[in-house]
């Protein structure tokens, strides 16, 4: 281990509690994307009279940059966490509970943020010592498209950089072990609204209306055939229909229904499959039932896909450093939700990779759960394993391009 290195895990220590103070302020304070605005106060506040240099409202969202330029020539990296909350009412009855109420750090996104803060002080007081520079991206807006990375990458974010990293923690992962896979680690998604429309009338004489809902419901069948049988078996993904309003009363046929649904793919190639087949049946099944229908289809994040390069990197760099807090670094497979890191990655060479979050013997509750909760144990992980992928990657794996 280089004495960098050394020098960054006895910090990082000593400031663990100041990760966890953090990280319990942003939890009890936590707001919605794109609305950020006191977090993204709070953030740039922290980084006041440090030596570097900070951008704040990143393209007139509530993005903050930070760059630490090392003392050493070498590479530029980009290392982002995210910081909004979601809507959603927290039961989890933490002492430090949201006090915003309906808002919720349900995502894990204020460890990101706390992990990151004291992870950039640690490196801006060893700066003298790295080879290379490091960007910290506090990005808004992960949680509802287009998404707080488009209007950051828009806003200049990556110009001088030649990778990025990030980190999810999770929840359905023990804590100790860190997660990596190479290639596609997050789908990529659509979402769509389909409004059916026929001719009302009364349930006694359905000869002269033209019944929506039995057109809906032959729609929902219709449409799960596109998985099954127009994505090959080696491929994956998922139509899901979330909302068809049927509501109504018992003996009048509705003269028109929404339906609201969810797209994933794994594949880029998938995506127009899909979406294809989907506007083909709504076409075919609106024509074979005599009604119009009004479609909104859209495309928002891309698959995340991890350079193989950069993902073997960061896999060696945590495994070489031997962190005592880890106890198994694998290889975790893709993961179904979808990531808007996605857009670095497409710009850039990146990595985004998982760190365990749950404490052994508890329930699990998925991300974005009223009970959603992080084991603290796993900022300080967040903390030594993203600075092990720094440090390896700013001395021996830069990609850097005069
Ligand atoms: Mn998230």
């Amino acid at each position: 281990m280089t004495t960098l290195q050394a020098q960054l895990f006895t910090l990082l220590n000593e400031k663990e509690a100041e990760m966890i103070k953090i990280r319990r302020h942003l939890h009890r304070h936590p707001e919605l994307s794109f609305q950020e605005t006191e977090t993204a106060k709070y953030i740039a506040a922290f980084y006041e009279g440090k030596d570097c240099v900070v951008k704040t409202q990143i393209g007139g969202q509530n993005g903050v940059l930070i760059d630490i330029k090392g003392g050493l020539p070498g590479p530029s990296l980009a290392i982002r966490a995210d910081f909004d909350a979601l809507p959603i009412k927290e039961a989890t009855g933490l002492p430090f509970a949201s006090e915003n109420e309906g808002v919720m750090h349900a995502c894990g996104h204020d460890g990101h943020t706390a992990y990151m803060m004291v992870l950039a002080d640690c490196l801006i007081e060893l700066k003298a010592q790295l080879p290379g520079s490091v960007r910290i991206i506090h990005q808004p807006a992960e949680e509802v498209p287009p998404g707080g990375s488009i209007g950051m990458i828009k806003a200049g974010c990556l110009e001088g950089i030649d990778n990025v990293f990030g980190i999810h923690v999770m929840s359905n992962m023990e804590v100790g072990t860190v997660g990596i896979h190479p290639g596609s680690v997050h789908t990529g998604r659509a979402t769509f609204k389909v409004k059916l429309q026929g001719k009302g009338g009364h349930g006694s004489t359905p000869q002269d209306a033209n019944d929506t809902i039995v057109a809906g419901a032959q729609f929902i069948n219709a449409i799960q055939t596109i998985v099954s049988r127009r994505v090959s078996p080696f491929d994956s993904a998922t139509v899901t229909i979330g909302s068809f309003d049927g509501k109504g009363s018992a003996n009048v046929i509705k003269d028109s229904v929404t339906l609201e649904g969810d797209v994933r793919v794994m594949k880029e190639e998938t995506r127009a499959v899909v979406e294809q087949q989907f506007k083909q049946i709504l076409a075919g099944i609106s024509d074979a039932f005599g009604l119009t229908y009004e479609l909104d289809y859209a495309n928002d994040y891309p698959v995340c896909v991890n350079d193989a390069e950069m993902t073997q990197l960061v896999t060696e760099a945590i495994r070489a450093d031997n962190i005592p807090e880890v106890t198994r670094v694998f290889d975790c497979g893709p993961q179904t939700p979808s990531e808007d890191f996605a857009h670095y990655a497409e710009e850039r060479p990146s990595c985004f990779f998982f760190v365990g979050a749950h404490t052994p013997g508890k329930p699990v509750y998925p991300h974005h759960h009223p009970h959603f909760d992080i084991d603290e144990n796993c900022l300080l992980i967040a903390g030594k394993v993203m600075s092990s992928a720094v440090v390896h990657y700013l001395t021996e794996g830069g990609t850097h391009h005069e």
